[in-house]
């Protein structure tokens, strides 16, 4: 198992539970990939990029009780940053006051919301048609231009016209409902003690079921024999300094040989993995498609301030003056105490990976925040920072563009044996721990499958047989 994130992880524990030996390589030296945690002083443990569950990731229900972590059950809020102003957006009732748009815009907009969760099943018609064109003959123009228009820019930047409405299909459907309970007040679901507690379990059942999950150890290269068998060259402790790219990496150890190798890691890193007779193996026409999948990198500040920054859980910014996307105050989620009394404020960007922003320090990426935290909250002042971090996710967003099904990898190779599992493999849902849960139990039964050996059922996907 390549990358011990949420997918890996759960990849290994299923395949050692079902008697096989799995071993787990890791660059970072920690786990959990995406949503691996820092301490932030005294044992305190926080996602280095905000991170939450929703009450209908069921795949992340089901582990979590099969494993024994406990989740728990915050009330969140919701609002949206606009025209210089905070507007509370967690229920429907909300939409109605969203003073920025036409009182028939709202109502345009919620019937819209409303109809894609009622009656839109199936997501085929919308994978051809973008967002926009589906928002503005839909929802109004007036939705594209105050709510999605800036929403999507802030995500996808200049391809924001371009995301595919099964794209927001998916949010709209899955994630949350308007009916029932859930319309009156919105809750989200974290881990107690952090998503940590999930991934220190998941390693210690893998070890106990006789895997190995070594961390600060990252693959170098994989290569396969004519037998067919793999090996992968482990590369050092510190190897991460070196950046991402495994070719950067120097060898460390002798390389072990595996009947299978699943890469759990994004895809351009797969690639690299490769050693050049692999790569002739795999082709073009899969790599030609995993190239064809664009990642925005996901920029993220975390601050622990002395007090509250403002009311809201999570703050979409749709003023694009702004600088960033996204405030997420984690401790309007789960409760200052739990944290020793620290107020956790995530300042979140979506960019695409050569941008400038990229390149700063973080006091220069505190500075150029700054007008823009004061334009939310206009006392704020840079001494409520206590302690800051800024973290980089190169593979932080993949880009769903039009027909996208038509180009996303399959987990099978086309070398036996050979596995690709990532976030751009999970459509047409988006990114999330959920789907990287359900994803890793398809690739292994895929696995087990292929190599004619008992696979345990899964979910289906479009209907569609996992394993050739
Ligand atoms: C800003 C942000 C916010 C998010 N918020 C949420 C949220 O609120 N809720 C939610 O459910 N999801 C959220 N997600 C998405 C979620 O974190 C991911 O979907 C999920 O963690 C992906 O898991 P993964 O195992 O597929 O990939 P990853 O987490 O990317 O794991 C890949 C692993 O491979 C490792 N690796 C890389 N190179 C090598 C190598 N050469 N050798 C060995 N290992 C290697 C990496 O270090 C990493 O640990 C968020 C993501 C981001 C970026």
């Amino acid at each position: 198992m390549l990358g011990a994130g949420q997918a890996g992880l759960v990849a290994a524990y299923r395949l050692t539970k079902l008697g096989h030996e799995a071993d787990v390589y890791e660059r970072w030296p920690g786990l959990g990939g995406q949503a691996a945690t820092i301490d932030i002083g005294d044992g305190y443990l926080v996602e280095r990029y905000y991170h939450h569950l929703f009450t209908s990731d069921r795949d992340m229900a089901d582990l979590c009780a099969e494993i024994g972590v406990e989740l728990e059950t915050w009330p969140s809020s919701v609002s949206i940053f606009r025209n210089g102003e905070l507007h509370p957006f967690t229920t429907p009732l909300d939409l109605l006051r969203f003073k920025p748009m036409s009182l028939l815009g709202r109502i345009r907009m919620g019937v819209g919301a409303l109809y894609l969760q009622k009656f839109a099943n199936d997501v085929t018609p919308y994978e051809p048609m973008t967002i926009r064109h589906w928002v503005e003959k839909v929802m109004g123009k007036q939705a594209w231009e105050h709510v999605w228009g800036p929403l999507l820019y802030g995500k996808f930047r200049d391809q924001a016209d371009d995301i595919s409405m099964s794209w927001l299909w998916a949010k709209l459907r899955n994630r949350r409902q308007v009916t029932g309970e859930e319309a009156k007040e919105e809750r989200l679901v974290y881990p107690k003690g952090s998503f940590e507690s999930i991934f220190v379990r998941l390693r210690d059942l893998i070890e106990q079921q006789g895997g190995r999950v070594m961390i600060d150890r990252p693959a170098k290269e994989v290569s396969r024999d004519a037998d067919g068998k793999f090996w992968v060259t482990p590369a050092g402790p510190d190897s991460f300094r070196r950046g991402h790219d495994p070719r950067n990496f120097e060898a460390a150890g002798e390389p072990e040989r595996y009947d299978a190798v699943i890469a759990a890691l994004p895809s351009d890193i797969f690639e690299q993995l490769l050693s050049p007779e692999l790569a002739a193996e795999v082709g073009e026409d899969y790599l030609g498609r995993t190239r064809s999948i664009e990642y925005f990198a996901a920029l993220c500040l975390l601050c622990v301030m002395d007090r509250q920054f403002h009311p809201f859980y999570w703050t979409n910014v749709a003023d694009t003056d702004l600088g960033f996307i996204g405030l997420i105050e984690h401790t309007n989620l789960v409760p200052p105490e739990h944290y020793g009394g620290r107020h956790i404020l995530y300042v979140a960007n979506y960019l695409p990976r050569d941008h400038e922003l990229l390149g700063l320090s973080m006091d220069e990426l505190i500075e150029y925040y700054e007008p823009g935290l004061r334009k939310v909250n206009p006392e704020f002042h840079r001494s409520w920072i206590q302690q800051s971090w800024m973290f980089r996710e190169p593979a932080g967003q993949p880009v769903v563009l039009p027909n996208y099904r038509e180009r996303m990898p399959a987990y099978q190779t086309g070398v036996p044996g050979l596995m690709l599992a990532n976030t751009t493999q999970v459509y047409p849902d988006d990114r999330g721990t959920n789907y990287a849960v359900r994803e890793a139990e398809e690739v292994v039964a895929t696995l087990l499958r292929e190599q004619g050996l008992t696979a345990p059922p899964v979910r289906e996907r479009f209907g569609v047989p996992l394993a050739a």
